[in-house]
């Protein structure tokens, strides 16, 4: 039985997945604003470090597993953009970049991030916030977001998505996790019938609008049912997954992106392909070396 962090575990799916590692006779370490073992506001500096810290105490720093789910939706108002980046961005590399000695001391620990079909159906989402957010610069990408007025919300809670999958798969082929042992990956839902969801179909036009969204599959998905993904990308089956994301949202991203993905690289991108192949061989020596 192992021992697991797992923010935004008070609501949602972040509860869905506590109580199924709990039933399955895990330790269970929650942080949230506020009804956790480790309560704690993770849209401050000082709150993620507290809660970085508290965790790591009550594990006796060794975590066999993450989850990070804590998050807010894209709801109007002024401040909500930077409240979205703090809290879905920062809120999981910051605390990552804190747990991570403790995971490489577990034996194969396993990270799932809470991304979302966002990344990839939301149109126009500026690049430039994506940049300034995985570049540590999150006043830079609050200057952009607030340019774009009443869709500052939608943008930033795409673009906070988009950078934290992008991080995922950047960091977990690297010698600090994979070759650390540690399997890094992302789940990226659709619209699923949680709190954040049903705080958004609270609005008529914007229920409308969700209403309105692709989804072939139909209706919402389950939180439980996507509890039941994560516990599966935190068990022994998943020991060969590394810088997935993996997309659980009813068909909609398929449904708008069905040909975009998976892409052969192109013939421009050879250069840079045979160069990561050169730097595959200096991973392979650091790895054996430990
Ligand atoms: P939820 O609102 O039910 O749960 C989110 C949790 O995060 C809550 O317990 C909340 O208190 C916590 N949280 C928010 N701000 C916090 C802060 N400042 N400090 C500490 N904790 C804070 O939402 P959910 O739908 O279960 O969302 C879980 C994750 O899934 C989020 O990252 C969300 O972006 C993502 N997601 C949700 C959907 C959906 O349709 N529900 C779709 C795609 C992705």
């Amino acid at each position: 039985m192992g021992t697991y962090a797992v923010t935004g575990s008070a609501s949602g799916m972040g509860a869905a997945v506590v109580e199924r590692l709990v039933a399955d006779g895990h330790r269970v370490i929650g942080v949230d604003i506020k009804g956790a073992d480790v309560t704690a506001d993770l849209s401050t500096a000082h709150g993620r470090r507290e809660a970085a810290a508290a965790v790591l105490e009550l594990a006796g720093g060794v975590l066999d597993g993450a989850v990070l789910a804590a998050g807010l939706g894209p709801a109007p108002g002024k401040d909500r953009p930077r409240l979205i980046v703090e809290v879905n961005y920062r809120g999981v590399v910051e605390l990552l970049d804190a747990w991570r000695p403790a995971l490489a001391r577990a034996e194969r620990a396993k990270v799932v991030v809470f991304s979302s079909n966002s990344t990839t159906t939301v149109p126009a989402v500026p690049r430039g916030v994506v940049r300034s957010l995985l570049a540590d610069d999150t006043e830079k990408a609050l200057r952009t977001l607030r340019r774009l007025g009443r869709l500052g919300p939608t943008f930033a809670y795409a673009a906070s998505k988009v950078a934290v999958s992008h991080w995922v798969r950047r960091n977990a082929v690297t010698l600090d996790w994979a070759g650390a042992g540690i399997r890094l990956n992302a789940l990226a839902p659709g619209a699923i019938l949680t709190p954040l969801l049903e705080q958004q179909l609270s609005t008529p036009a914007e229920a409308k609008r969700i209403r309105a969204f692709p989804v072939p599959i139909g209706g919402f998905g389950d939180p439980a049912h996507l509890a039941a993904w994560v516990v599966f990308m935190l068990s022994d089956a998943a020991d060969f997954l590394c810088g997935s994301v993996v997309f659980v949202d009813g068909g909609s991203d398929a449904w708008f992106r069905a040909s975009d993905w998976p892409r052969p690289v192109p013939a421009r991108r050879v250069p840079g392909y045979v160069r990561r192949m050169a730097q595959f061989r200096s991973y392979k020596k650091a790895v054996r070396k430990g």
